[in-house]
């Protein structure tokens, strides 16, 4: 029987606007990242299967929090603020930016990052940042090349190509890292590819999750101490 995939069933968790309100770490996280209005709300949604878990914002650059997403398993999906919008103040950008470089540098429960782009645009000198922040932690990538569907098949090949060829001169060494994936929410091309990515992240060959394997080795050990000699009074 064909497994869910982990972001099937996902459900908001909480929301946090400064370190200290992070939940928790300890299972797998994926981040999304993207410019605003790259298309990173529809993206999440077309792969959860739900027209509104991320809310696509009429007002791009409102969204000024990361939020959580509970995935089927327990992972986290971190839905990170939309950057580049010109409207936001400086200071607000400011405190964005080091919050998200901050949290993207030292999450440990970090497995990968999913970064839109809008395929017409490419990468933006913000994406290219993004990267070059996270890329020297040795994680993989998951960049969705969407919108896919407002271009020719032509234009669709070759603004393919001008990603990975921006990649390769901004990245020569972590550009493999890096996994391009062309997408459109709307018309859920890439789906499948990119589900496939994430779950090389989120789950094992046998198709259980990374959390559900770490949960029980938790379990086992907790029941390994319960069951150990009395600490003497
Ligand atoms: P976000 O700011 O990055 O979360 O972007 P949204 O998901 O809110 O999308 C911004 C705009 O682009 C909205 O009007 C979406 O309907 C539109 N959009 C997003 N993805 C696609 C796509 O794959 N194809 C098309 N044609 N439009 C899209």
């Amino acid at each position: 029987m064909p497994v869910k995939h982990p972001l099937q069933q996902a459900r908001f968790l909480c929301t946090a606007a400064r370190a200290d309100q992070l939940p928790p770490a300890g299972p797998p996280e994926v981040a999304f990242a993207g410019r605003s209005n790259a298309g990173k709300s529809s993206a999440i949604n077309a792969l959860a299967n739900q027209t509104r878990l991320a809310f696509a914002s009429k007002t791009p650059g409102r969204t000024q929090q990361i939020n959580f997403f509970e995935l089927r398993g327990g992972a986290l999906l971190a839905d990170l603020p939309g950057y580049g919008y010109a409207a936001v103040p400086l200071e607000l950008k400011r405190h964005w930016q080091a919050f998200v470089a901050e949290y993207l540098a030292t999450r440990q429960a970090l497995v990968g990052l999913a970064l839109v782009v809008d395929a017409r645009h490419g990468l933006a000198d913000l994406d290219r940042d993004l990267l070059a922040g996270f890329l020297p932690s040795g994680r993989p990538v998951l960049l969705l090349a969407t919108k896919m569907d407002k271009l020719g098949n032509q234009a669709q090949r070759s603004a393919r190509g001008a990603i990975e060829r921006a990649l390769a001169e901004a990245f020569s060494e972590q550009a493999s890292l890096v996994h391009v994936v062309p997408f459109s929410a709307t018309r859920r091309v890439g789906i499948g590819e990119a589900e496939r990515v994430l779950g090389q992240w989120l789950l094992r060959d046998d198709g259980s999750t990374v959390v559900a394997d770490a949960q029980k080795e938790k379990a086992s050990r907790s029941r390994g101490v319960t069951r150990g000699p009395k600490r003497p009074a």
